[in-house]
């Protein structure tokens, strides 16, 4: 037997009980007739003596000789500390060591396994195995164990099944580029990675599973942006004989679960917005309403004067920062610094302060009157105090701008309490979206995703117009899951795939399995997806999604640790038809 007991259980309780510990040498203390050694295992850390009066001098030699991260088993009994220490569980008590067996040896690690390390993430990385060691990773980590028990947890009892789809797949059209793996045995013939098991799961709901749900693995070739990982885990989810209100009631309650069960916190019923209103508000269809600060259009109220800036405006849009009025000239030309970044490109900044006597005072005072910047100040909701930013452009490019700045600020002002959870339903997004590059239109979530009742026909004279079934959990300002209500019926699916390009060939060759089912007895059926890593992120209280993930890639979609990708010996290409140059 290794192990009695754990390194984090033992207690004043167990004083005089022989243990049996086993786990890695943390730390150890030598001086000279005693030797403390902290050993660590997942459960915790727990103080070994040696000493010259107790152990045999043999034993003591040997405690001497260990290093970092030795593997060790020891023998020895419960004692009382002389020196407490208030800051372990175990800090009561250490064990007196009678024998000691070295299991392994270890080289001296290249970082310290504290809870702060001198590892930089390059090191880390290559190392993971010893940087999981560490505390806070393993935490994480289970975190993360805790979070998809969860999961399994509230869907079974929901009468949800968990079923496996296959990874070796054709192409599901999710917005990403394929990752693809040659077939062997199909000379020149390529299965793709799923980017999500989106065809399969509806393939389930013609099969009459009904309720479906699968942790999995989904893989997306993308340019990487930061904190975006090329292979990703979703909880993935369908149910047949739904509208979307049956969706939203399920997946709002699987949240609420997660939020008590793993943050203990209450939360009521989830606020909906339109995908209109999100980007109005807030020019943003993932808010984050943690905070206020939302959007003000002055454009009807601010295009009565000679300012030309603002005359030639498509809109003409403010927030009002709390507080900001008490800004010095330099940290206003600061923030326009900030905000003429290439990253956010706006032209530049108006502002008001809105002083504490109730003036104004504007970086556009030669055209606006103090009454006209009352009434700025009032559909903005800014208070004595508070500094205006109005943004001016077209609408696309001036929301996100402002967006960018109201999350800078936020941030600023320390708004974004990771502690506070604020989840909504973003709806009613369009079905369709423009590629202002090609001119095509593609599916704004993905070709499965249904018009709203009656406006299929809006699709020939307005296809922008047209919105969907479709919806997204927003939490804290992220993504968190996203879904529809899909077509399930072979002649919509037909419709919806010609205006997005696809000649009736085409459509059949890639997703011919798919109409064909539609052809016997599809459900009415709909579901959703939620990002595994980003919601255990946040229940974390974190942003990196990194730190949620065993083995994550960098920000090169590479495994340092592993060294993948790599190259293929030539009898492998060869094998696989695959030739490096011809
Ligand atoms: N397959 C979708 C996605 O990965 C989710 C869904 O529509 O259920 O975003």
């Amino acid at each position: 037997m290794y192990r009695s007991h754990t390194c984090g259980e033992l207690r004043a309780s167990d004083i005089n009980t022989d243990v049996t510990l086993s786990g890695w040498v943390h730390k150890s203390r030598d001086k000279g007739f005693v030797i403390w050694i902290d050993l660590r295992d997942r459960y915790g850390i727990i103080q070994l003596v040696f000493d010259e009066e107790r152990t045999e001098a043999e034993l003591l030699e040997k405690a001497r000789s260990l290093g970092r991260e030795f593997v060790i088993q020891v023998k020895g009994k419960v004692i009382e500390r002389t020196s407490k220490n208030p800051n372990i569980l175990t800090g009561d008590i250490e064990v007196l060591v009678q024998e000691l067996v070295v299991l392994n040896q270890s080289l001296i690690p290249p970082f310290t396994l504290d809870d702060t390390t001198d590892g930089g993430d390059d090191l880390r990385m290559k190392y993971r195995y010893l940087d999981i060691r560490r505390r806070p990773v393993k935490n994480n980590l289970i975190f993360r164990s805790k979070v998809s028990m969860e999961v399994r947890k509230y869907l079974t009892n929901e009468g949800f099944i968990e079923v496996e789809t296959p990874y070796l797949i054709k192409s599901t059209p999710e917005g990403a580029r394929d990752f693809v793996v040659p077939s062997r045995m199909n000379e020149g013939q390529f299965y793709a990675l799923p980017q999500s098991p989106q065809t399969f799961k509806q393939l389930l709901m013609v099969g009459g599973l009904d309720k479906y749900f699968q942790i999995v693995k989904c893989f997306r070739d993308e340019d990487l942006r930061a904190d975006r990982q090329p292979e990703f885990t979703q909880i993935d989810c369908e149910m047949a004989f739904v509208e979307q209100e049956d969706i939203l009631q399920v997946f709002e309650g699987l949240t609420r679960h997660l939020l008590m069960e793993i943050n203990q916190k209450e939360v009521g019923p989830f606020p909906r917005l339109t995908y209109d209103d999100a980007m109005e508000k807030y020019g943003n269809d993932k808010p984050d309403i943690r905070f206020g600060m939302e959007f003000a259009e002055l454009t009807n109220i601010a295009q009565h004067r000679d300012f030309a800036i603002f005359n030639s405006a498509e809109i003409v849009v403010g927030i009002a920062i709390p507080g900001g009025a008490s800004y010095t000239r330099k940290e206003i030309d600061k923030l326009i610094d900030w905000i003429r970044r290439p990253q956010i490109g706006a032209k530049g900044m108006v502002y008001v302060k809105c002083n504490e006597d109730g003036s104004f005072k504007s970086s556009v005072d030669k055209f606006y009157n103090q009454e006209d910047l009352s009434t700025w100040a009032e559909k903005s909701s800014a208070k004595a105090g508070d500094l205006i930013c109005i943004l001016s452009g077209s609408i696309h490019e001036t929301r996100s701008q402002l967006s960018a700045l109201r999350m800078e600020m936020a941030e600023r002002l320390g708004l974004r309490n990771p502690d506070h959870f604020a989840p909504l339903w973003v709806i009613d997004f369009p079905l369709l979206e423009l590629d202002e590059e090609s001119g095509n239109y593609h599916a704004m979530h993905h070709p499965f995703t249904s018009p709203k009742p009656g406006q299929l026909s809006l699709l020939e004279t307005d296809p922008s117009a047209v919105r969907a079934n479709a919806y997204d959990l927003v939490l804290n300002g992220n993504e968190i899951g996203g879904g529809s209500i899909r077509i399930h019926d072979k002649e919509t699916q037909q419709i919806m795939f010609k205006h997005l390009g696809f000649t009736p060939e085409e459509a059949k060759a890639q997703f011919g399995f798919l109409l064909d089912a539609f052809q016997y007895g599809a459900p009415p059926h709909g579901g959703i997806a939620f990002g595994l890593d980003r919601l255990v992120a946040i229940l974390g209280g974190q942003e990196t999604i990194r730190d949620f993930i065993a083995f994550p890639k960098n920000n090169s979609g590479r495994d340092v640790m592993i060294d993948a990708p790599s190259l293929l010996d030539p009898e492998q290409l060869k094998e696989l038809q695959l030739r490096t140059e011809t």
